[in-house]
């Protein structure tokens, strides 16, 4: 499969953004072709997929493994007196309170298919930039 140049992972535009597409577009390339089932690709924590159906931000990318519903994005944010799995942001509100607060955070950008549970890290960045 030729490697499209917008597919490649690369820092972001932003300062310590990393974007995973490339990592997705192995693990998709390699469900395709027959090396990983189902089961090893839609794998997503029944909490990932509650928050997706419920507060997820949608996107208009067609879930890569089941073509049946719309990838949604899910954040999450981790650093200083946050749980040690991090705490799943739904607002721009909330997420304003966690930049005003002292200290480094990160938050990880998961997409997730409410259909067939699969799941990626989409890109990481800095809460603060
Ligand atoms: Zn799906």
């Amino acid at each position: 499969m030729p490697i499209r140049p917008d597919a490649v992972s690369r820092e972001g535009s932003r300062p310590g953004e990393i974007d995973y597409r490339l990592a997705r577009l192995a693990l998709v390339t390699e469900y395709r072709a027959g090396h990983l089932s189902v089961n090893d690709v839609c794998d997503a924590h029944p909490e990932l997929i509650r928050a997706a159906q419920q507060v997820g931000e949608p996107t208009t990318d067609l879930c890569p493994i089941c073509e049946d519903a719309n990838l949604v994005i899910v954040r999450y944010v981790f650093g200083p007196r946050l749980p040690a799995h991090g705490r799943c942001v739904t607002t721009a509100a909330e997420m304003e309170r966690l930049r005003q607060r002292k200290g480094e955070f990160t938050v990880y950008a998961v997409e997730a298919c409410p259909s067939c549970a699969f799941n990626h890290l989409r890109r990481s960045y800095p809460l603060k930039r």
